[in-house]
């Protein structure tokens, strides 16, 4: 509002306010609760115009000042106190409102908030050292009493500290348009809370058969708890008017305390000062608390966002009342409705027979040793479908070293699994092809010398025996010659074949040329070897015999027997020195190297 108003019409404008705020308060509390020696028991001018100096721009400061020493002057010289009293009183005072300011803007420099418990104590201190400078000042300057001083206190801070919050939060509501914007029931349940705790002040304080005191406590904190530093401030607020209204005038238990008026009047004050600081930090409290359950809400919302986004669930085991807890997204890992109610048991059902005791061993083990744990098991969804679930998790232990609860993590890894094996079969399968002699279906040479190279290692380790036979097709291009190169594949084929079915489970045969075989024979003596290689002769001689037109075949044998050769050459070497002797010594038959 004042914004729009050019800087004199501005400082008109802060002026008139501070000083008929002022002037009002001033008069009100002069007139009606100051007893017959001048004391009044609260001195809410203080903290109207520190409510003024807090909410308004710096640059109206002067005015409000002007504001405040005229209102001040006015009201003590109408109230009938000296005119250099007067000045010595709104000197103090306004001293009071410079320092208080002061204080404040030093230790909160942004705005001063009611609803943060370090601010409030800021204001709190700030209150009190001004109140101290200016119950000095005052004293100091009029020359009165210690009594005067100590009254003077009491009376400008208690001023403060229930005048102010209340100006100040409800300027902010205002501003802000939270007040209008605030749902109609919580606006029911202020001005209902509100008025009972001034109905009931009322009752407290207007008779003194009953000294009802504590009543108005109990309406205070209730608008502190239901409505927070708001409630607090205000509650506070109507109570000192009430009270000290009715006090002033005669009324109420207070009043009936007999004595001097000034012992009443500091009964009041003692009164509003425990009031205050009863509800202030039972104020401060609750909003503090309903922060923390406002930002706890608020991320165990993102957490369960961070869950369903990440397809990661979570659950929690406790050990001690042994019951399970979900999370939402561990419910739809298991194809749940989230909720529904589960237990241990359950859980570890739900994994297939055979993992179930897995899972129930490895969360054993982590009990028992307290260490971190992660397994993977195939889970039986509520629909039938079998899921692939991994979990991490970890033991809480208690005081005492004891395992009070098992916290882990559930992850559905269906799609990995079947990636993983759709790419395990895809590489395995690439292994065969390129292992694999694509005419017979044996080892090719790769393979073959590959598998050769281990067993001789093996050999060579283990000094188990070991030989290796290389046979040949005998004249096998004539073969190829007479009936073509299919019939020549088709002779490759079936020799294959029948010296496969020759050899025993332990041997290996592999084609590692056109028409050349390598059988390698393992933990077999030369004795042995000697016969395996001649029943694969044999066996090729008999199962190849010519038959509806297709040619017989033979094939020559060299064998070698493993004799600490260094290499895999060296052997099939000497294994083809004995093939060419067999070769030359007419074919089809057996030669062993020397
Ligand atoms: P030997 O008794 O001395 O072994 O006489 P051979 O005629 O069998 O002579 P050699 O072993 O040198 O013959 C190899 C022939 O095998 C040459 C080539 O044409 C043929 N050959 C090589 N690979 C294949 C194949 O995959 N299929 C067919 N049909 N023939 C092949
Ligand atoms: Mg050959
Ligand atoms: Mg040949």
């Amino acid at each position: 509002m004042a914004r729009s108003l050019s800087p004199r019409v501005e400082a008109v404008f802060w002026f008139l306010l501070t000083a008929m705020g002022y002037f009002l308060l001033a008069s009100v509390s002069l007139h009606a609760t100051k007893g017959a020696d001048n004391i009044a028991a609260v001195w809410p001018p203080s903290g109207y115009f520190l409510a003024i100096l807090l909410l308004m721009p710096v640059k109206g400061r002067p005015a409000a000042f002007g504001g405040m020493i005229a209102a001040s002057l006015l009201a003590n010289v109408l109230g009938g106190t000296p005119f250099w009293t007067c000045v010595a009183f709104t000197v103090s005072n306004g001293c009071e409102a410079a320092v208080a300011l002061w204080l404040i803007r030093r230790r909160e420099p942004r705005e001063l908030s009611f609803m943060v418990p370090r601010s409030v104590a800021s204001f709190c201190i700030a209150a009190f050292v001004a109140s101290l400078v200016s119950a000095m000042l005052a004293w100091g300057l009029t020359g009165k009493g210690f009594d005067f001083f100590l009254s003077w206190l009491t009376t400008v801070l208690l001023g403060m500290l229930i005048v102010t919050p209340p100006i100040v939060m409800l300027a902010r509501l205002v501003g802000s348009h939270a007040l209008s914007n605030a749902p109609t029931a919580m606006k029911a349940e202020a001005t209902v809370i509100l008025t009972i705790a001034g109905l009931v002040t009322v009752m407290s304080f207007s008779q003194s058969q009953f000294p009802a005191t504590f009543l108005p406590c109990i309406a205070v904190i209730a608008a502190s708890y239901r409505l927070g530093p708001f409630g607090a401030a205000a509650g506070m607020l109507i109570v000192t008017i009430i009270a000290s209204l009715l006090t002033g005038q005669g009324y109420g238990p207070i009043a009936a305390i007999e004595g001097a008026q000034k012992t009443r009047v500091l009964f009041l004050q003692f009164y509003l000062l425990m009031l205050l600081f009863t509800t202030l930090p039972l104020a401060a409290l609750l909003i503090v608390r309903q922060r923390l359950s406002k930002r706890l809400a608020q991320s165990n919302r993102w957490l369960l966002q961070a869950e369903a986004a990440a397809l990661v669930g979570h659950w929690r085991v406790d050990l001690v009342d042994w019951t399970i807890n979900w999370s939402d997204q561990t419910y739809r890992v298991h194809g749940l409705e989230p909720g529904s109610p589960v237990d241990v048991e359950y859980s570890v059902r739900q994994y297939v027979a055979e993992d179930r005791v897995v899972v129930r061993k490895i969360l054993a083990e982590a009990v028992r040793t307290g260490e971190a744990f992660q397994f993977q098991g195939r889970v039986r969804r509520a629909d039938g479908e079998i899921r692939y679930v991994k979990s991490h998790g970890s033991i809480e232990m208690g005081r005492g070293g004891k395992a009070v609860g098992i916290f882990g993590t559930a992850q559905d890894v269906t799609e990995t699994v079947e990636n993983a094996r759709i790419l395990e079969a895809a590489r395995s399968a690439a292994e065969r092809v390129a292992n694999t002699d694509m005419l017979t279906g044996l080892p090719n040479r790769r393979h073959t010398l590959f598998f050769l190279e281990k067993a001789l290692a093996g050999a060579r380790d283990n000094g188990a025996p070991l030989a290796v036979a290389i046979f040949d097709i005998d004249h096998f291009k004539q073969i190829n010659d007479t009936h073509g190169h299919a019939t020549g594949d088709d002779v490759i084929r079936r020799v294959a074949q029948r010296a496969k079915a020759a050899l025993r489970e332990e041997d290996m045969l592999g084609r590692i040329g056109g028409e050349e075989f390598v059988c390698i024979l393992q933990r077999a003596s030369a004795q042995a070897a000697e016969i395996v290689a001649e029943r694969v002769r044999k066996a090729v001689e008999v199962g190849t015999a010519a038959e509806d037109g297709r040619p017989s075949a033979t094939i020559s044998v060299g064998l070698a027997v493993y004799d600490g050769e260094l290499d895999v050459e060296e052997l099939l070497h000497r294994a083809d020195k004995a093939l060419y002797v067999a070769k030359r010594e007419g074919r089809n038959r057996l030669r062993m190297a020397a």
